[in-house]
């Protein structure tokens, strides 16, 4: 691991200006925001991160979850995942949220990763965490060995010539489709991005991950208010039962009248580049008969862009197939 200097900065704006001075806020930053540490110190082990000041944020005031005055929920960026899973308002009116993050990591890493983090989460990508190896996310240009190599973990979903890395959350997959907000503080003031916004696509600059820039801190993140009466699950498909990435996952949010689906919001994880809303599959939903055949329409719709890699192709059925479950599961719940 590279020197670097510890900060504790007391408050935002004190860790915002600091940060403000960094090169960029993307791959190769040179100061970071440290949260629960699960991935940033896992990196900087790596020397995948080698940031040369780090600033602890986990004594600001940022670890609450409140009612909005809209009737949604505002989640602080350092609230703990397991703090937020088992939180009896997310419980009761955003369970696929808390079902996406129970279905994450482990119990310990819950403990610690934190909202923001995980947001900021990056690819496992074998090539990614390997500095021996070329990655155009890591070192901009040196190419993409995963294309021709390892790939059974990677992307289907919103790839290009230069990065197939799959964006691994599964909070970020339910936060899409309870179309969350994402609130931003930086130098010049506060902004906030739709979380389907916040995570780029790779195109040509795969280093360029969030729309974050240097010194912007994640302060919190809110959900509108609860659709009422709706239907959610998040179903994680992966090759163990329990601290293993996804290999497809889907959440689903969904009203029924009768035997009709009245709204839809559906998400993919595990097959995307970023965490992969699907409007294609709510629009194929919508106004629709809750059935097996209906169901498996959307699915064929989500998938419709997909482009398999060399030892992904069985991504293509078992994401459909996962989506399929995920709505039947929806439906009679
Ligand atoms: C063994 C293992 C298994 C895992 N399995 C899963 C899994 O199955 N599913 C899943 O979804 N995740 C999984 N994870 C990932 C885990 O969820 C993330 O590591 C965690 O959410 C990151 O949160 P953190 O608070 O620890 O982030 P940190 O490591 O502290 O930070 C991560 C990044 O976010 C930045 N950051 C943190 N806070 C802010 C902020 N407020 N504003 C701007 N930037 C910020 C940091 O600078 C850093 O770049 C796993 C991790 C490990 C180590
Ligand atoms: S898929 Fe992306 S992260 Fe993986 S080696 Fe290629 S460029 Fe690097």
């Amino acid at each position: 691991m590279q020197p670097f200097e510890f900060m504790r900065p007391g408050d935002p704006a004190a860790a915002i200006a600091i940060a403000s001075e960094a090169r960029t806020a993307q791959q190769g930053a040179d100061v970071r925001f440290l949260a629960g540490g699960t991935t940033l110190l896992d990196l900087m082990k790596l020397n995948v991160e080698t940031p040369t000041r780090v600033l602890d944020i986990n004594r600001m005031a940022l670890d609450t979850i409140e009612a909005t005055p809209a009737g949604g929920l505002k989640i602080g960026a350092t609230v703990r995942n397991s703090a937020l899973a088992h939180h009896p308002t997310v419980e009761r009116d955003y369970a696929v949220l808390s079902q996406a993050l129970l279905a994450g990591a482990s119990a310990q890493l819950r403990n610690m990763a934190t909202t923001a983090g995980n947001l900021m989460q990056r690819t496992r990508c074998v090539y990614f965490r390997d500095t021996a190896m070329p990655c155009n996310k890591r070192s901009p240009g040196s190419g993409c060995p995963a294309i021709t190599g390892s790939n059974r973990m990677l992307a289907i979903l919103g790839t290009s010539d230069s990065c197939i890395a799959t964006n691994p959350s599964d909070m970020c997959v339910a936060m899409a489709a309870l179309e969350a907000t994402v609130h931003v503080q930086g130098i010049a003031g506060v902004r906030t991005v739709p979380i389907a916004d916040f995570h780029l696509l790779p195109g040509d600059t795969p280093h360029r991950e969030t729309v974050l820039e240097p010194g912007d801190l994640i302060t919190h993140v809110t959900l509108p208010a609860p659709v009422g009466g709706s239907k959610q699950v998040y179903l994680k498909l992966r090759d163990r039962a329990s601290y293993e990435f996804a290999l497809a996952s889907a959440a689903v949010v969904l009203t029924v009248a009768g035997d009709t689906i009245t709204s839809a919001s559906i998400a993919l994880g595990g097959v995307g580049t970023k965490p992969w809303r699907s409007p294609e599959a709510a629009a194929a939903l919508v106004g629709q008969a809750a059935t097996a055949a209906n169901f498996r329409q959307a699915a064929e719709a989500a998938l419709r862009g997909a482009k398999p890699q060399s030892e992904n192709g069985f991504k293509i059925e078992l994401a459909k197939r996962c989506l399929t479950h995920a709505l039947h599961l929806a439906v009679v719940s």
